[in-house]
């Protein structure tokens, strides 16, 4: 027991010790999190293992997440350090782990129940959930439909939470939730007809559609949703707000469009149709035909898919078209040009194409030497597409406008001046449909992109048979290479 006269001295000790403690606290601020990721030149994010977040390829780390947290590193001027979750409850259960990492950016939805484990970002993604089924089947069109399908989702997804929302209102609707699977996988087993439905983000079809050629969108569940990166919860604000300011940034300087267009852009420029018909031509027409391309592409020294890729432009991989303009062939040469490059028979594949090949050399070949790769390539299917001559206007349109002549993202706007009377009328070669080799360009190189995404160097100098085929899986998928924004 203390006395009167035992307390008083004891608590004002305590008084100044308290007070000593806070000055000392005040002066010795704990670090922010932003503070201490600078301090440790580390950024430690956390991610799926998908082709649309993060994946390795045979040149390194890609992926549009992976890409876009690159990028927010390089700005704080840290490294970067990326863990792979399994699942969707692994990776909220890292987010919570003292000395974890600081930043999700794994394509995640904020849904209800993730705001209690983490909070989410300025978004930077928009996407619809879609219900997913496979071509030949009956086709839902509402909830209701889900009842009685096997369906499957990704354990901890936010699908799997819009599902649970909606069996909350019809018990009759059944579904799995399995930690064991990526969103490729679930495409591939509605695919190959192992589940009836699953439902995924609109991203995801996006960049693997061109692999399933059977699975299609039965309707959009819900509204659209917004994909954000996430902190967690107690962090103090530092980090969260750099991250809103470098989206907000490369949203307003162009970044972002680029890598989307870069990673989802396929099906844009293809359309659905086209994307689902180039994934059955790839299976059915090229592999009669990849062995020329092999062959003439090493004659001429250059890339074989690239080759098959003007020939898809082309005549998509038909050998016995003719145009109204009298080109003809897989490879739609003019008469002058087949004579120029020794073919004797347009309609024969392998001479169309051992022409092609030849000819996109040499048209590659006269291109000012100022011009680098890649902008090189582009120009050179652009030369190919209108001549040598109107590209020469295009490129002097641009230097009068004080843009690049030799690079494709200027010359490209240049293009389409062509057939207006006011620009054509003062060039050399006069007027000339411009438009065209932007789009003979653009479909190229999406054309180029997903084949090399689908052949594995392993495979370049084996036939594409179906077997051979890459669909992706996780780990396994190469993306686009780099090349600049068309
Ligand atoms: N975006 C989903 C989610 O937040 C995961 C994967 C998907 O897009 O399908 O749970």
């Amino acid at each position: 027991m203390f006395s009167q006269s035992d307390f008083r001295p004891r608590c004002a000790k305590w008084l100044i010790a308290t007070g000593l403690f806070l000055m000392l606290s005040a002066c010795v601020d704990k670090p922010t999190t932003l503070e201490r990721v600078k301090e440790d030149g580390v950024l430690r994010v956390v991610t799926r293992n998908s082709p649309a977040t993060y994946f390795q390829d045979r040149n390194g780390e890609t992926g549009f997440e992976y890409e876009l947290v690159k990028r927010f590193a390089e700005d704080l001027g840290v490294e970067l350090k990326i863990e792979t979750s399994d699942n969707m409850d692994e990776l909220f259960d890292e987010m919570q782990k003292p000395g974890g990492p600081v930043l999700a950016a794994a394509g995640l939805i904020d849904t209800e129940n993730r705001r209690k484990q983490v909070r989410f970002s300025r978004p930077y993604l928009d996407v619809t959930p879609q219900v997913i089924y496979r071509n030949g089947q009956s086709r839902p069109t509402d909830a209701n439909d889900l009842v009685g399908k096997r369906i499957m989702v990704l354990k901890g997804s936010s699908h799997a939470e819009q599902l649970a929302a909606l069996k909350l209102k019809n018990p009759a609707i059944e579904y799995e939730e399995s930690d064991a699977v990526e969103v490729v996988d679930l495409l591939r087993m509605v695919d190959e007809g192992q589940i009836d439905l699953t439902l995924v983000d609109s991203n995801e079809l996006a960049m693997n559609q061109v692999y399933f050629p059977n699975v299609r969108v039965a309707f959009d569940l819900g509204e659209g949703r917004q994909q954000r990166w996430a902190v967690a919860l107690g962090e103090d604000n530092s980090l969260l707000n750099e991250i809103n300011s470098f989206l907000d940034k490369v949203q307003k300087n162009g970044t972002l469009q680029r890598l989307k267009d870069r990673y989802y852009g396929h099906v844009d420029v293809l359309g659905y149709v086209g994307a689902y018909t180039f994934a059955q031509h790839l299976q059915e027409r090229l592999p009669k035909y990849e062995k020329y391309f092999q062959t003439s592409a090493k004659k001429e020294q250059v890339d074989w898919r690239l080759l098959a890729a003007i020939g898809y432009q082309e005549s998509l991989w038909q050998p016995s078209v003719t145009s109204k303009t009298g080109v003809r062939g897989l490879m739609m040469l003019t008469q002058n040009t087949a004579q120029a490059m020794g073919v004797t028979n347009r309609l024969d594949a392998k001479q169309s194409i051992q022409g092609g090949a030849k000819y996109f050399a040499y048209v590659k070949d006269q291109l000012d030497d100022k011009i680098k790769e890649p902008d090189r390539t582009w120009f050179a299917l652009a030369s190919y597409n209108i001549g040598s001559g109107h590209l020469e206007d295009a490129r002097k349109l641009a230097d009068n406008e004080g843009l690049d002549p030799n690079k494709w993202l200027d010359v490209k706007k240049m293009l389409p001046r062509l057939s207006q009377k006011k620009w054509y009328s003062k060039t050399r070669y006069g007027y000339a449909r411009g438009g065209e080799p932007v789009s003979f360009v653009a479909n190229i190189r999406r054309y180029y992109d997903i084949l090399t995404w689908v052949t594995q160097p392993q495979l370049e100098g084996s036939q594409i048979a179906e077997s051979n085929l890459h669909v992706p899986g996780v780990n396994k998928v190469k993306p686009p290479e780099e090349s600049p924004p068309l």
